[in-house]
């Protein structure tokens, strides 16, 4: 595949920003990636999927690489599991419908998270009482310096809320090349997150299903999150704060009816003795009367206050700095930090 130079990252990002890119290659295999790699060894790169939880703020003095490795294998079974291995570029969506046609349970509470498979570990990512560590295997990465395969089990990835090894310390030095999932035969429903079983409900199921879980959650995030389609957005900009049961204590006297979490272990899980309170950044910002708030093309959604949104012609910077402006904000009436879920770039 031939780099091109000087490319608009316009259509590779879900916000719309058009930022430019000194140089952008997409790769197929591993011997693509190794060639674009090794014509380049000095060039800064960046590696992007589908651009769905990214803000370019400036143009890109370096290499963008698309991963468009395509391919889904099962690698084995038992009685109880089958694993299952995709390629980066496979679109998520795609992947998680792929299974349900199976009936192999454990990420249908993740249908309709947009863009690929290997950004997935990167910031483990979650939805309705699900997080992708819970079903997680393996992966394989490319070190970009040492242009070596690595492989990485549950225990190297460091996962966390919305975070891993590969958003911290290995950021910009691994290349996910694909992704190992441990799916259950016979599923295991997690409903009482959200609405899912008032949606559920609403849509008539009598027997639950990996098919009817991930329609209901289709359904409810189809009426609650803005189509990037239509207008520009990266899902939540903050991550939900993690507060100690003290802190939790001062400002619940002040504001009661704030929506609160207990934090646990894994979300599906019954063990929830963090000792930590998860408080959702929405209410905090929403609060703050940023709800609907809109400067130039910039703006705040005006049903989701967790989602920054680009009306058109809003630059990286400009979404930043109103980022900045609510962070401050918030820590100002509730003395709380928040932290961007959207990498910055
Ligand atoms: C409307 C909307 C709703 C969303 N809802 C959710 C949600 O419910 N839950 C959730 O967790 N997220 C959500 N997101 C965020 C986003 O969809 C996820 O984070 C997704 O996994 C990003 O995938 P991507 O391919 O678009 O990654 P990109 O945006 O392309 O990249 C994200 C980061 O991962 C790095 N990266 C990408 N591919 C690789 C790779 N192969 N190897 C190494 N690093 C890589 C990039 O450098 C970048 O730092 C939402 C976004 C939108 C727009």
């Amino acid at each position: 595949m031939r780099i091109r130079e000087n490319v608009s990252l316009r259509q590779y990002n879900t916000f719309g920003i058009n930022v430019a890119a000194r140089y952008f290659a997409a790769f197929n295999n591993t011997d693509e990636l190794s060639a674009r790699l090794e014509e380049n060894p000095r060039i800064h790169k960046i590696i992007i999927g589908g651009g769905s939880n990214i803000l370019f703020t400036k143009d890109v003095d370096g290499m963008v690489l698309k991963n468009e490795m395509m391919g889904i294998e099962v690698l084995k079974e038992d009685n109880d599991y089958v694993y299952v291995r995709a390629a980066a570029g496979e679109n998520w969506h795609g992947f998680v419908q792929y299974c349900i046609q199976r009936n192999w349970g454990g990420i249908e509470n993740l249908s309709l998270i947009p863009g690929c498979v290997g950004a997935a570990p990167m910031q483990n990512i979650g939805a309705y009482g699900v997080e992708l560590q819970e079903v997680f295997e393996g992966l394989t990465a490319f070190h970009i310096r040492d242009m070596k395969m690595q492989h990485f089990g549950p225990s190297d990835c460091a996962f966390g809320y919305r975070d891993s090894v590969f958003k911290k310390e290995y950021r910009n030095r691994f290349i996910i090349l694909d992704v190992t999932f441990r799916l259950l035969k016979k599923p295991v429903f997690h409903t009482s997150y959200g609405a899912i079983r008032q949606e559920l409900e609403k849509m008539g199921v009598k027997e639950l299903s990996v098919q009817a879980v991930s329609r209901a959650v289709i359904n409810i995030r189809r009426s609650k999150l803005p189509d990037p389609a239509v207008i520009g957005n990266a899902g939540s900009f903050f991550k939900n704060p993690e507060i100690t049961v003290e802190q939790f204590q001062t400002l619940e006297k002040l504001y009661p009816e704030m929506p609160h979490y207990p934090v646990k272990k894994y979300p599906s899980s019954a063990d929830n003795d963090s000792g930590r309170v998860k408080i959702a950044a929405g209410w905090l910002i929403e609060q703050c009367g940023w709800k609907g708030f809109r400067n130039g093309d910039a703006g705040v959604h005006v049903s989701q206050a967790l989602v920054l949104v680009n009306y058109g012609k809003a630059k990286g910077s400009d979404i930043y700095r109103l980022s900045e402006e609510i962070v401050q904000s918030v820590q100002k009436k509730f003395g709380i930090i928040l932290d961007r879920e959207v990498n910055i770039l």
